[in-house]
């Protein structure tokens, strides 16, 4: 496969040349997906403007986080949370990203799923930079590759973040030290470290 049908396979809508902003074409680099349509948002001001237009019927809760399934029945299920209260109900949607595994796993599901920590630093522009960064670009990304690439992101603030690094990490949200590391999250780490070695 030539190289720019290559790019074309991962990136179908890349283009040869781009609008710079100020009605100039400018020719980009073949290493990188130009994404106009991409942007950045506040995800907690986003979900709080979903949960405004929701029906009034429709309750949400926060602060606590899902423990585990206390019963089951054909048309129901009670589960417990960490504050110790208990919902019940008909359908319980694991959607809780990087935890989705551990709440799996306590219903019995995953078991032969490893999850693959990585920890990944950005640093961000010390002043909103909008005014001079219009939008996003991302690395065409290696095929086989384990991580993401440098990538510069617009946030929502006007600030402009690049990275990440890549870096290992042995839990969950080990952002700082030994922050989240227990012998349990550092044993699955090795072992998934090593899974990922030996497969390579
Ligand atoms: C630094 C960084 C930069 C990124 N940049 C980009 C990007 O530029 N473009 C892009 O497309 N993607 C990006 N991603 C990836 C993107 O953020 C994720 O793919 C996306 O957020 C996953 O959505 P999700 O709803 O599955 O999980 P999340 O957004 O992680 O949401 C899971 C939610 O579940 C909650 N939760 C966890 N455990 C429990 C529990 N036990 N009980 C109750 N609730 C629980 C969490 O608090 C969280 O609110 C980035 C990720 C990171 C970390």
């Amino acid at each position: 496969m030539k190289r720019q049908d290559a790019i074309r396979h991962l990136e179908p809508t890349l283009q040869d040349r781009i609008d710079d902003g100020n009605g100039n074409l400018v020719e980009v680099n073949d290493d990188v997906i130009y994404s106009p349509t991409t942007a950045s948002m506040d995800t907690v001001a986003g979900l709080r403007k979903v949960e405004s237009m929701l029906p009034d019927k429709v309750e949400t809760i926060f602060g606590q986080r899902f423990n585990k399934i206390e019963s089951e029945t054909d048309s129901s299920v009670t589960f417990s949370t960490d504050t110790g209260d208990k919902h019940e109900c008909r359908f319980l949607i694991n959607s809780a990203g990087q935890n989705a595994l551990d709440i799996a796993r306590s219903c019995g599901f995953g078991d032969s799923l490893m999850q693959f920590q990585m920890k990944g630093m950005y640093t961000m522009s010390e002043t909103p930079i909008a005014k001079d960064y219009k939008m996003h670009v991302y690395p065409v990304p290696i095929p086989g590759a384990q991580n993401l690439g440098v990538h510069t992101t617009l946030a929502a603030n006007g600030h402009v973040k690049v990275g990440p690094s890549v870096l290992p990490a042995f839990a969950a949200e080990n952002y700082n030290g030994l922050e989240n590391v227990t012998m349990g999250s550092f044993a699955e780490a090795c072992r998934t470290y090593l899974t990922m070695i030996k497969s390579n």
